[in-house]
């Protein structure tokens, strides 16, 4: 019998008798690896032979992070890359040619928009953005020349979700590769191979990680696609590889996502209601909201409805600068899913790689702000808002 999430995050794929009994696997640091003879060598250098040889290419440390996301993810394989953005740089770079046409979501975090539209565009790969929140878009858009269809769901900064099934069903009529970048659901939540994805891909740096002290990126798929991006993405083209320490740190992570996700999601239900009644508060965006557009593809995907939420101050981003310069316990950064409440301005920091045109085309608007609620005491998370906005109100009187 398959072994439950939580219990795979803590145990898959290692025992403690291989290490003399050492409760948690050792750190691997070593860079290169000694070959018994040069025969040995050379079969491993020619994949003939199981191996390691060289840290860019595999480590046994980073192996069992692989191994661990692979299995939470429903995946055959995973590769462990240095951050998000070199997974999404590494996985693209090796499944695209010039004159292929990508489709992508309409909404996307700030780097990979520029990535797509600065980078891949400029080596003669067509980007088609299309609003995939509706499937019927792809329907429309999609052609014989499209090799891959990339989105995010939820996406970053604006929530709204795309439904994988609905989508990879489209794609895959016309031989298109799915990926979707799970960075915001985690595994715990929406697992979307399950639903149709064929490649999945993580900033690690966020919940996966889960304590902020760390940059790291993951992707799976078949043993054959990680083979590929392995070899030629991460070895040649970006060099992008994880860092042994980090590996282990994503590990520790892992072992608690779980309980974390439940623990973020408890929290942002009751912070995005508070939210949402308060009468300086404009629209909320959070797919544990009744009054949340995407319902029924949230309930069809997501298991929790996870610790991210975006909202709009009534007064705009006068009105939303003073918020944050008014929080005390919440802190003012970028990134996300850490045990801290962080909250930040898309517009002027994540997503200032959008030109203010494409931010209003790509639907993420001036006035938006995003929060990932942490692990703290949701009353002191409540009382710490509620005193911002309140000084808000007071500063309006005087
Ligand atoms: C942060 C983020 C990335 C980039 O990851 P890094 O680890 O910062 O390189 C990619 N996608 C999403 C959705 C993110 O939030």
């Amino acid at each position: 019998m398959t072994q439950g999430f939580a219990t795979r995050a803590i145990h898959l794929g290692y025992d403690p008798k291989d290490n003399e009994g050492a409760l948690t696997p050792p750190l691997h640091l070593a860079s290169t690896f000694a070959f018994e003879t040069a025969e040995a060598g050379g079969e491993i250098f020619a994949g003939a032979r199981e191996g390691y040889f060289y840290s860019r290419i595999s480590n046994p440390t980073l192996d069992l992070l692989e191994q661990r996301i692979a299995s939470l993810e429903g995946a055959e394989a995973g590769l462990a890359l240095a951050s998000g953005m070199g997974a999404i740089t590494a996985t693209l770079w090796t499944l695209l040619s010039p004159g292929d046409e990508l489709i992508v979501d309409k909404t996307l975090y700030g780097c990979t928009f520029a990535f797509m539209n600065h980078g891949l565009a400029k080596f003669g790969i067509k980007v088609t953005h299309v609003d995939l929140s509706d499937p019927g878009n792809l329907t429309k858009a999609i052609s014989s020349k499209t090799r891959i269809v990339y989105f995010e769901t939820p996406a970053n900064p604006n929530m709204r979700l795309v439904d994988i099934e609905t989508v990879a069903r489209v794609a895959h009529a016309s031989g298109a590769t799915v990926i979707v970048d799970n960075t915001y659901a985690t595994p715990y939540i929406t697992r979307p191979i399950d639903h149709g994805a064929d490649i999945v891909l993580h900033s690690a740096t966020k919940y996966l990680g889960g304590h902020g002290d760390l940059v790291a990126g993951l992707v799976v798929g078949t043993a054959e696609q990680i083979s590929e991006i392995r070899l030629v993405g991460m070895k040649d083209m970006t060099g992008a590889v994880m860092a042994p320490f980090n590996a282990l740190l994503v590990q520790r992570g892992l072992k608690t996502l779980a309980l974390r996700m439940e623990r973020h999601s408890a929290t942002a239900i009751q912070v995005a209601n508070w939210l949402e009644s308060h009468p300086d508060v404009g629209v909320v965006s959070y797919p544990g909201l009744p009054s949340f557009g995407q319902h029924d593809v949230a309930q069809k995907q997501m298991s929790l409805p996870g610790g991210m939420i975006a909202f709009e101050m009534k007064g705009g981003i006068e009105a939303g600068r003073a918020l944050m310069n008014g929080l005390t316990m919440i802190q003012r950064a970028v990134s996300l899913g850490d045990a801290e409440t962080l909250i930040q301005h898309p517009a002027s920091m994540t997503h200032s790689t959008y030109s203010p045109e494409e931010r209003s085309a790509h639907g993420i608007s001036d006035g938006l702000v995003r929060l990932s609620i942490g692990l703290e005491d949701p009353e002191d998370i409540l009382d710490d808002l509620d005193q911002a906005l309140s000084l808000r109100r007071v500063a309006k009187a005087v």
